[in-house]
């Protein structure tokens, strides 16, 4: 039988927002999380015991046993399958390729499996529960508050440069965590209003991000010279994102960065 398919798409924080610590650690946040019609691919099929194959241009690195959040996800909805991960997005790169990854593991068993999954995609990481949703949302609280938001397709560019980034380690440089929350969007719909907007809002991880990897700066200062409506960092980095006003707009500036820096993962995509 063929196995169940499931897209796992990039995840992109148009904000993050810090704005509080738990006592257990956990950050609480509050970002305006889209996704791109770019990602990786996860095929899972019935097996009588777990196995985990990573394929693709991007699966040099990952780790292919229960390191992977995709094996993680298999064994919380609790029936063995054998996975193949294909592997488009960079990892640890702050767009989300892990939960996006453990997200779509947990779809297609759903589908595979005829039940939905009960179990608590928040364990699995932060991202988990929005990727599962897999809709633009405000998320809050430590990730698993989520708020669906209409989000019509934005044309952007995402560049890494090829840097990997930890995570904790940014929350660790982040020298206040109790920043304030985002503030109300406009409601009109319009680009324009919406643009203004966001570049009233925040990234708080990007300049922690940028301090530990100075090379963010170099990515931004690329794309703010191309004129995008707006440049900044998505999740802990290092993946920037840039919006541009079409999708031809953001195919040719994604050649000419291309072009530019031969090392650095160049792709343009719509976010919605
Ligand atoms: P976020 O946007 O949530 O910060 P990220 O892009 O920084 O996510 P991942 O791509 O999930 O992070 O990778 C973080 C680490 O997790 C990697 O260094 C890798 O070893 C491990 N990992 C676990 N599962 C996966 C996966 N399915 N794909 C890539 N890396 C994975």
């Amino acid at each position: 039988m063929a196995p169940t398919e499931a897209f796992a798409p990039a995840k992109i924080n148009l904000t993050l927002h810090v704005t509080g610590q738990r006592a257990d650690g956990y950050h609480l946040l509050d970002s305006y999380v889209v996704f791109a019609d770019f990602g990786d691919v996860v095929r899972v099929s019935r097996a009588a015991e777990m196995s985990l194959r990573v394929t693709g241009p991007r699966a040099m690195g990952v780790p292919e046993d229960a390191r992977n959040l995709c094996w993680r996800a298999a064994e919380a909805f609790g029936e063995p399958v054998a996975i193949t991960l294909e592997k488009h997005l960079p990892a640890a790169a702050g767009i989300g390729g892990g939960s996006s990854d453990a997200a779509a593991v947990l779809r297609a068993m759903e589908a595979l499996f005829g039940r939905t999954f009960s179990g608590d995609a928040s364990a699995l990481g932060a991202d988990v529960p929005v990727c599962l949703l897999g809709h633009a949302a405000r998320m809050t609280g430590i990730g698993e508050t989520l708020m669906p938001l209409s989000q019509p397709p934005m044309p952007a560019v995402l560049v890494n440069p090829g840097v990997e980034v930890s995570t904790p380690e940014v929350f660790r440089a982040l020298e206040r965590k109790d920043n304030p929350p985002m503030d109300d969007w406009p409601l009109d719909g319009q680009r324009d209003s919406m643009l203004g907007w966001l570049r009233t809002q925040r990234n708080d991880l990007q300049a922690p991000a940028l301090a530990l990897q100075p090379v963010i700066g170099a990515v931004l200062a690329a794309l703010e010279e191309t004129g995008a409506d707006i440049a900044r960092m998505s999740g802990s980095g290092a993946t920037c994102f840039g919006l541009f006003g079409t999708r031809e707009m953001a195919r040719a500036v994604a050649e000419r960065l291309a072009e530019a820096h031969p090392g650095w993962w160049i792709k343009d995509c719509d976010l919605s």
